[in-house]
């Protein structure tokens, strides 16, 4: 006869916040089952820069959640063994409105551990490549850290079947109801299902998803060669466009200058949603980006205008030995409005875990750690 398939915790979504919640229901000794329909993951969790970044987060509630995130990324590449760096970051400014900006919110984030503003020359002896013409300063933060998606996701994975997590991948998950799913054509049982499907709004509780407000997001990211004689980017980069980016600047009194003058200066790139961010990982290619298109029907090509006006915009603040691009690529998040996750129980016992949009390597662990016990 042939045997139920059970488990106590069915995940589906083998990205980053689906491995979290395997990792956290594990963790509380139960049984989980994480199902992917791809061979592996292929979603936004690699295809990002990998950055785990604290400093941009809204300070409170989600600052401590990518800070308990970041310490839980130190520990699991430990055990993991995937490559990471604690490199930090830097946030270049070019402007006085930029430096008023950064000046306010040193002196506003006690609670920001060896947060600092760089001179010049400080700022060029952490990261050499930075244009030194224009630049005034920078914003040195200790606590990110640097990931190579691709490499952790599947360490991750593979660490996790070690330690018992059952993992189905290429299967598709069809039908979910409270205790039970379907996937493959095949009936599973579980007592927790957790849906973690990142952009995927159509296959499961498609009119909870379209109610949800959720709103897709495509971003455009490229890669450089390998750097030559072993060149090194140092912390990873931010730079004024950011501080609108990031909800971390939003509620200082300078940030209204700033964004007029940005405004004014660069209205095409705010339009397409630029800003740039830079890492690098133990290949020693560079990754740059990026873009943002809200919408349900973004691009369908990966546009070379975009591109140029973001290298343009890099050149402005960083030079590199080998700027030549070896690899282009879309990738696509799920947000909310409000800015925080979306989490949904449509049923007893089952939640849909999505929205957290461009933070989810840098708030996955940590907000898992926290509604777990809620399903
Ligand atoms: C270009 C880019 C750059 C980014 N940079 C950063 C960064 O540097 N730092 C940061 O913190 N965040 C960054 N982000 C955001 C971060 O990558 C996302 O928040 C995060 O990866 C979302 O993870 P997820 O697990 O929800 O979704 P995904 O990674 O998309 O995973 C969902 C998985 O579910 C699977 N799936 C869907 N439906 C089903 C089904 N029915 N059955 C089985 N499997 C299913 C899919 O195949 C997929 O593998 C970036 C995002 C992008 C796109």
């Amino acid at each position: 006869m042939k045997q139920l398939n059970k488990t106590d915790v069915a995940v589906v979504g083998g990205g980053i916040m689906g491995l979290a919640f395997a990792l956290e229901a594990i963790r509380r000794q139960k049984k989980v089952t994480v199902f992917e329909r791809n061979p592996s993951a292929r979603g936004a969790s690699v295809r990002n820069f990998g950055m785990i970044y604290p400093l941009g987060m809204r300070p409170g509630k989600i600052f401590e959640r990518a800070l308990r995130t970041r310490n839980l990324w130190l520990e699991l590449g430990q055990s993991a063994k995937f490559w990471f760096n604690p490199c930090g970051s830097l946030l270049v400014a070019r402007s006085k409105e930029e430096i008023v900006v950064l000046e306010e919110f040193v002196s506003s984030r006690q609670d920001i551990k060896g947060l600092r503003l760089l001179t010049l020359k400080e700022a060029l002896k952490k990261s050499p490549g930075l244009v030194q013409d224009g630049l005034l300063g920078a914003l040195w933060s200790e606590s990110e850290i640097c990931v190579d998606p691709q490499d952790a996701i599947q360490k991750i994975s593979l660490w996790l079947e070690n330690c018992g997590v059952n993992f189905k991948n290429s299967t598709t998950v069809t039908v979910v109801e409270s205790g039970q799913l379907i996937a493959n054509g095949e009936q599973w049982y579980a007592e927790q299902i957790i849906i973690c499907s990142g952009s995927d709004l159509q296959t499961l509780f498609p009119n909870e998803f379209r109610n949800s407000g959720l709103v897709n997001c495509q971003l455009q990211m490229f890669r450089t060669n390998a750097q030559p004689c072993s060149w090194l980017l140092g912390p990873m980069l931010a730079s004024g466009l950011s501080l609108l980016h990031y909800p971390a600047f939003t509620a200082l009194k300078s940030y209204q200058t700033l964004k007029d003058r940005l405004t004014k200066e660069h209205p095409k790139l705010l339009e397409l949603g630029i800003h740039v961010l830079v890492s690098q990982h133990s290949h020693g290619r560079i990754t740059v980006g990026d873009s943002h298109e809200y919408g349900d029907t973004p691009a369908i090509f990966y546009q070379k205008e975009i591109e140029g006006l973001i290298r343009n915009y890099l050149s402005s603040f960083l030079t590199l030995p080998d700027a030549q691009v070896s690899e282009r690529w879309l990738g696509n998040y799920v947000s909310h409005p409000s800015g925080e996750p979306w989490i949904y129980k449509p049923t007893d016992g089952v939640m849909l875990v999505n929205g957290i949009g461009g933070v989810g390597m840098t708030t996955g662990f940590g907000l898992a750690q926290e509604i777990l016990p809620e399903c």
